[in-house]
């Protein structure tokens, strides 16, 4: 019994509102697409083959190509680069975020989508993730095949990126990835095989949701700190700090930690074996730059698992930082925003547990 009265609780409001209003509530969201580049604007000679070009494709040449996203969202589009994401950089980096926020803070955007390619939209979710200042939905996507591959993938990402970014319940949850009916936070996400559609997934922090032609289901906020709540500001930041990564193997020595050191990082992030670990040589190396006040984060080489301070690695003797959950290439990204505000060990592990 109450159940139904609750049912016809909003029935009943909606038929009292004057017919304008009704109009208003039935207006699409309005979603600003930027696009980068990538394999979703890639292209081939045919349509079977597995050499092509990414970033071939303009940002309305992709409008077009889902004409079923118009029913989502009014939508316009903003070329800022066209390139495949291994190129990504800091301009384009810079450029993309202060757009962004420039977009967010009109009343009249509700959301917006950015097309990129696979490789390292993990790294540019991330960095959206902590200097982005909105709610509003930011979702990224992207695709594993060229737009003129047969099965091709991306307009259906396409589609599903607009429907998450036009939807209200998307707010709030920190940057998105959206890709293979997935949606993914831009601090868990990561890319796992190099020709898989399915290749994205969302290791110890879970997805956000899932989305199926344009049906959105959200299971979980955000996973530590980002867009509104995110200390970092671009505010008058021009370029950003040199922080390299250096991967850990066996039979490793400190020559590349050294190199690092000598072409200008002012961080280093290793990829560490196991939980962030590395040869002695490796870490003497590491400790000895960490004396000299280069930031030295320990990471992993290895797709899921944290990396805990003090376990194998004693991280308050060597002056290191252990990285947490976060992967090798975001913590570059977390580091190299950091060393913005901070060299105290202590600021720079508090960021890497709380973001
Ligand atoms: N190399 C491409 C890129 O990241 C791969 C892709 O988009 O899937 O731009």
């Amino acid at each position: 019994m109450l159940r139904n009265v609750r049912c016809l609780v909003p029935v009943l409001a909606l038929a009292l509102l004057p017919v304008g209003v009704v109009g208003a509530a039935e207006k699409l969201p309005n979603v600003v697409v930027l696009a980068t580049g990538g394999t979703i604007a890639g292209a081939a000679a045919t349509d079977v083959q597995a050499g092509y070009t990414s970033g071939q494709v303009g940002v309305e040449q992709l409008l077009a190509a889902v004409p079923q996203a118009k029913k989502l969202a009014n939508m316009r589009g903003e070329q800022i680069s066209n390139i495949g994401s291994q190129d990504m950089n800091d301009e384009v980096w810079l450029k993309l975020a202060k757009r962004i926020n420039e977009l967010v803070a009109m009343p009249d955007v509700d959301g917006v989508v950015i097309t990129h390619g696979t490789d390292t939209i993990e790294e540019t979710a991330y960095f959206l993730n902590l200097v982005v200042k909105s709610k509003k939905p930011v979702v990224l996507t992207a695709s594993m095949r060229p737009s003129t591959a047969l099965s091709a993938d991306g307009p259906l990402n396409f589609f599903n990126a607009v429907a998450v970014a036009a939807n209200k319940d998307a707010a709030g949850r920190g940057v998105l990835v959206v890709v293979n009916d997935w949606i993914h936070g831009a601090s868990s996400l990561t890319k796992t095989s190099t020709t898989a559609v399915q290749t994205f997934l969302s290791p110890l922090r879970g997805l956000v949701g899932t989305v199926a032609y344009g049906e959105a289901e959200f299971y979980r906020g955000a996973v530590g700190r980002n867009t509104v709540d995110s200390e970092f500001s671009l505010d008058g930041v021009t370029s950003l700090p040199r922080v390299d990564i250096v991967m850990a193997h066996a039979n490793m020595d400190g020559a590349i930690i050294d190199g690092a050191v000598a072409a200008g990082a002012k961080g280093i992030v290793i990829a560490g074996v196991g939980n962030g670990n590395m040869t002695k040589a490796g870490l003497d190396a590491l400790a000895a730059q960490a004396k000299k006040g280069i930031v030295c984060v320990r990471s992993t080489r290895v797709t899921t698992g944290l990396v805990g301070r003090n376990v194998e690695v004693d991280d308050d003797k060597l002056g290191l930082i252990a990285s947490d959950d976060l992967n090798a290439q975001k913590s570059r990204v977390l580091l190299r925003l950091a060393l913005l505000k901070t060299r105290s060990l202590a600021d720079v592990q508090r960021l890497f547990i709380e973001y």
